[in-house]
This record gives C-alpha cells, structure tokens and sequence, in this order.
C-alpha cells in the first residue's frame, strides 16, 4: 500500500508529536512553578519564628537580665518559636516522605470506631487547656471495620480533632460521627468553632496555606496539616471535604473503604 499524500502523513506525525513534547514541556514547566513557590513558601515560614527567635536574643544580649520577669517573657517568646520550627520540620518530613511514596500504604482491616476513641483520649489534654469537649458520636447500627492504613489514618483524625481544638471556641465541642454510606465508611469531625470564610475553602488543603485569622492570631501550626489529610484520604482513592459557615464552625468528613463482612459473622440458618 503507498499512501497517495506521503508528505501529508509527514506532516502529520511531526504535528502529533509536537502536540506530545508540548504536553511534556507544560507539565515540566508546571513542576518548576510548583517547586519554586514550595522553595519561597518554606523559606518565608522558616524566615519568620528565625527572625523572631535572633530578635529577642539580640534584646537579651543588650539587657543586664535584672528583670527576671521581663526576661522569662523573652525566654518563652524564644520557646514558642523554637516549637514552631520543630512543628514545621516534623510536618514537612512527614509530607516529603508521603510525596516520595517511601512507605507505602500498609492496608489492614480495623475497627474504626476504636481508632476515633484511642485518638480522643490522646487529644483530651489538649482539648481540657482549650476548654473544649470531645465527644464521640456512634449509631449502633453502623457497621465498623475498614480496609485502611490505620497508622495513617491516625494522623488525619489527629490533625482533624486537632484543628477543631485549635480554631474551636472556648467551651465549644468537637463532635466525631461515623455514617454508612453503601460500601464507604465517613468519617465527621464537626466544630462549633471560628468556621472559615466561603474564599477560603478551597485553598485550604494547599501546602502552607493558612487563613489571615491563624497568622494574625499567632495560633501555632505550619499550614501543612490539611495538605496532609487530603494526600493520605486521596492516597487511599477516598475523598476529603469541608462545610463550614463562619462564625457557626466546620464539618470536615473524609470516606473509608469497608470492610467485607466475612462470611464466618453471618449466622447460619442452623444457629438461629
Ligand atoms: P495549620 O493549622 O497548621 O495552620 P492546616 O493545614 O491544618 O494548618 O489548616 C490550614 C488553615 O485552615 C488553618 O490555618 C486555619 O486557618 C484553617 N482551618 C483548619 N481547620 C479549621 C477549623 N476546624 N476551623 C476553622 N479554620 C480551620
């Protein structure tokens, strides 16, 4: 068979080809952009609690330290901090070792419910210095194994519950509620707190993003806990969503796979 237009099919595959490369060189150039404003985010949240941190050291330095009040105030600021960055280099290695896909997702049939109450106790300290209380929402008829990975899941109701404590209003509650939704599992984490802005929501699973209120308010965090949440829901093929009015508070819910009920748990005919 000869082609009856040789030079057109020339043409032709030169044009899909180009059509390729270009496809390849937009996704580099996007990886660039993406990798440069990381590299000028990190190093502005690195920038500011350094700054702060050489700032009262410089006062320190200058002052004969009598003021014993004066100079544990200095002390503290320096401390908090110093929490800051190790909030942030703990959050940062957790995403990069996430991204790199180093430890692969160790999937694992669990109690779920367990799991929320286990994460409750750990955070109930945390919620008693905020004034706030955790309750855990079960209806007795949700069936309550996953296939997770449960350590991973761990962490997104810890940063979840944790968010809720951190925005949440004094004597406010955090509620967890597990619902069935056909062969999903959803998870609820509901506060009564500050709540966010409707321009705000859809950045808020963005690395490093944080709104105007947690920056002005100095509230601790490196902005890089709902990035982890969402890659861990995703990285299980699950979804990640929010609700929130401001003023009111937030519903954040993300799904589980659930467990097949092996056959061994449904009663035979015979033991009925
Ligand atoms: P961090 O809490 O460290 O700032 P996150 O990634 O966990 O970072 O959250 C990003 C931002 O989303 C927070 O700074 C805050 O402004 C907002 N946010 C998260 N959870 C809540 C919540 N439950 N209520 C109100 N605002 C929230």
């Amino acid at each position: 068979y000869v082609s009856p237009d040789p030079i057109n099919d020339v043409e032709q595959e030169v044009k899909e080809w180009a059509k390729e490369k270009k496809i390849e060189i937009d996704e580099l150039k996007r990886e660039a952009i993406f990798r440069k404003e990381f590299l000028t985010n990190l190093s502005h949240e690195l920038k500011t609690p350094l700054f702060s941190i050489g700032g009262y050291l410089e006062v320190l330095e200058d002052s004969d330290l009598t003021d014993v009040e004066e100079t544990q105030r200095f002390l503290k600021k320096i401390s908090n901090n110093v929490d800051r960055l190790s909030i942030l280099i703990k959050d940062l290695d957790e995403i990069s070792k996430l991204e790199s896909g180093e430890i692969p997702l160790n999937i694992k049939k669990f109690d779920i419910t367990v799991l929320i109450k286990e994460v409750l106790e750990l955070m109930e300290l945390e919620a008693e210095k905020h004034h706030i209380e955790l309750l855990f929402k079960q209806k007795y008829d949700v069936p309550t194994f996953v296939m997770a990975d449960r350590d991973k899941i761990r962490q997104v109701l810890v940063n979840l519950i944790g968010n809720s404590i951190k925005y949440g209003k004094e004597n406010g509650t955090t509620f967890v509620t597990v619902f069935e939704m056909h062969d999903q599992i959803l998870v609820e984490v509901t506060d009564n707190g500050i709540g966010i802005e409707e321009k705000n929501l859809k950045r808020l699973f963005e690395r490093f993003f944080r709104t105007d209120f947690s920056r002005s308010r100095n509230i601790g965090g490196s902005g890089l806990g709902l990035a982890i949440v969402k890659h861990i829901v995703e990285a299980h093929d699950q979804a990640i969503n929010v609700r929130s009015t401001p003023g009111i508070g937030s519903t954040f819910g993300f799904t589980l796979q659930k467990a097949k009920t092996p056959l061994s748990t449904i009663p035979l005919i015979k033991d009925l």
